[in-house]
């Protein structure tokens, strides 16, 4: 089957509708396009995993703030469809605004707990905007599996812990960050980094594979850990730390002593660009 584009629900849900009756196994791999490595490995996995694999793109306006980059937001259709096509996708899924809005949402999906936290404080909203289009793409797709990445660990925690609490029939799979070769984290974003911008942006994973040497060599207070990665974020005059918290993975609470497996997860800005990342360590 060659890659098909479909922008409307009542379209997609015509085109699954025989496969789903088949039992065939309906994959779906949920994005806002500008499409990269990181896309590259979910979409991989989901191919060797599902006989009908579907991409959504779609940027969503619920899950941006006020001041944040919606309309500066990345949009390329043209190099997503050759970017799908290339790794045999089924279906795009691309509906505009209109069609996953076409009046004010008025119910949203709010996961508690996990989002006060991280990210939460920074992007009031944005979670509840992400898993009410998560919920919104997993009514109308119906996939058995769906694919996120690590990268976006808290994303990744508010989604499965949102198909566990509402019974929902899907299983998450979640996939390894990909990294450039320097460590930093592959990201739509990155390509807004200038030049030099782009040499400073790898030192946050720096700061998180500093927390994690300190916890591997025996540090257990997480306070003293989080210093030494604050301490390389402190190195570079141009990086302006959001956070840099150690959680736990399952409720992304902060944690004080190491006992078990944490997430250490920062953000920072360099410039107008906000970059996150995250490293699970287990002592
Ligand atoms: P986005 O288009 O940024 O909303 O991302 C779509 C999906 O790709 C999410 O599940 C992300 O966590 C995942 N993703 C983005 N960047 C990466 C990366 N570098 N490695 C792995 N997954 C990623």
């Amino acid at each position: 089957m060659s890659t098909e584009l479909v922008q409307t629900i009542a379209e997609i849900r015509h085109r699954l509708e025989s496969i789903r009756s088949s039992h065939q196994i309906i994959g779906l791999v949920p994005t806002m396009g500008a499409l990269h490595a990181g896309h590259e490995s979910l979409i991989q996995q989901a191919r060797k995993e599902a006989d009908c694999l579907v991409v959504s793109i779609f940027v969503n306006p619920l899950q941006f703030g006020p001041k944040e980059d919606y309309t500066r937001y990345p949009r390329m259709p043209e190099a997503d469809l050759d970017f799908c096509r290339r790794l045999d996708v089924d279906l795009i899924f691309a509906p505009e605004v209109e069609e996953m809005y076409p009046t004010p949402s008025l119910t949203s999906v709010e996961v508690a707990r996990m989002t006060d936290h991280l990210c939460g404080p920074f992007r009031p909203g944005h979670f509840s905007g992400v898993a009410t289009v998560v919920a919104k793409l997993f009514h109308i797709i119906q996939p058995q599996r769906a694919y996120f990445g690590e990268k976006d660990a808290q994303q990744l925690r508010v989604i499965e812990r949102m198909v566990s609490d509402l019974n929902l029939a899907v299983t998450v799979v979640a996939v390894p960050t990909v990294r450039e070769s320097d460590g930093l984290a592959v990201s739509s974003r990155n390509q807004y980094l200038s030049p030099e911008e782009r040499r400073s942006a790898p030192i946050l994973y720096r700061a998180l594979q500093a927390a994690q040497q300190a916890i591997a060599e025996g540090v257990l207070d997480c306070g003293e850990a989080r210093k030494r990665a604050l301490a390389v974020l402190e190195q570079d005059q141009s990086v302006k730390v959001e956070y840099l918290e150690i959680v736990d993975p399952e409720e992304m609470q902060p944690v004080e002593q190491i006992t078990g497996p944490v997430r250490v997860a920062g953000a920072i800005r360099i410039g107008a660009i906000r970059l996150i990342d995250n490293l699970l360590i287990a002592p």
